[in-house]
């Protein structure tokens, strides 16, 4: 059996899982509806790094507390150890603490909304901390700008569907999804939420639940183990 069309894979996850999904699931969609602007964003983004959406959340509530609403000045003010200690919760937090502090530092509002996309990728990516995935959520979710980020459950879910190689680097899996779907955004913002959301809910690491996947009979559930 080969790979199914991305299209209809969407189509069935839609179906699935509805849209939009609730905020609180996704961290980046969070501080968007708590009216965070692009850096903001780009933060709360940081925080879900190597983490559950969850411990990322309550890190952003308690960054968001204890810096006026993730003001700038305020970030600016505080000590590395400071905001370390603050969004601990999320784990890797000193290095994203620096992370935050470079972002802060480095980027305003103006040039997060307004640089050109390909542009501003390649100054994201040189600050430490800050790799592909978090740039393409980011310009994504704020920019509008039609890419595909792939975070674990991308990435496992379309390997067992046959779309990609165990082991295929990010970049080629970002070309090959967008060949497929086009440069329409919204249905590749929909595919990589809705993969996630597969990814947590039916199509896990461990024992995934193919007997109650709607993808299961165009599925070719490559590596998956079903004695
Ligand atoms: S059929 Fe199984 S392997 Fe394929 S997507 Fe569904 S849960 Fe994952």
């Amino acid at each position: 059996m080969g790979a199914p069309r991305l299209r209809e894979v969407l189509r069935r996850l839609e179906k699935t899982y509805g849209w939009p999904p609730e905020a609180r699931e996704f961290t980046a969609m969070l501080a968007k509806a708590k009216g965070l602007g692009p850096l903001g964003t780009l933060i709360a983004i940081v925080l879900t790094q190597n983490t559950n959406d969850r411990n990322a959340n309550v890190a952003l509530e308690r960054l968001y507390e204890i810096s006026d609403g993730l003001s700038m000045e305020r970030l600016r003010a505080m000590s590395l150890e400071e905001i370390a200690e603050v969004i601990r919760v999320s784990g890797m937090q000193r290095q994203k603490a620096r992370t935050i502090k470079a972002l802060v530092e480095r980027f305003d509002e103006a040039t997060l909304l307004n640089e050109d996309p390909e542009v501003l990728a390649q100054e994201l990516l040189s600050v430490p901390g800050i790799g592909p995935k978090t740039v393409d959520v980011f310009l994504l979710m704020v920019r509008g700008y039609p890419t595909f980020p792939i975070d674990t459950h991308c990435r496992r879910v379309l390997t067992r569907l046959g779309f990609i190689r165990r082991g295929e680097r990010y970049e080629a899996i970002r070309e090959a999804v967008i060949k497929e779907l086009g440069r329409d955004r919204e249905a590749l913002l929909r595919l990589h939420t809705l993969l996630i959301t597969h990814g947590r809910r039916v199509c896990t690491a461990r024992r995934p639940r193919c007997g109650e996947c709607p993808l299961s009979d165009i599925c070719p559930k490559v590596g998956v183990d079903e004695g």
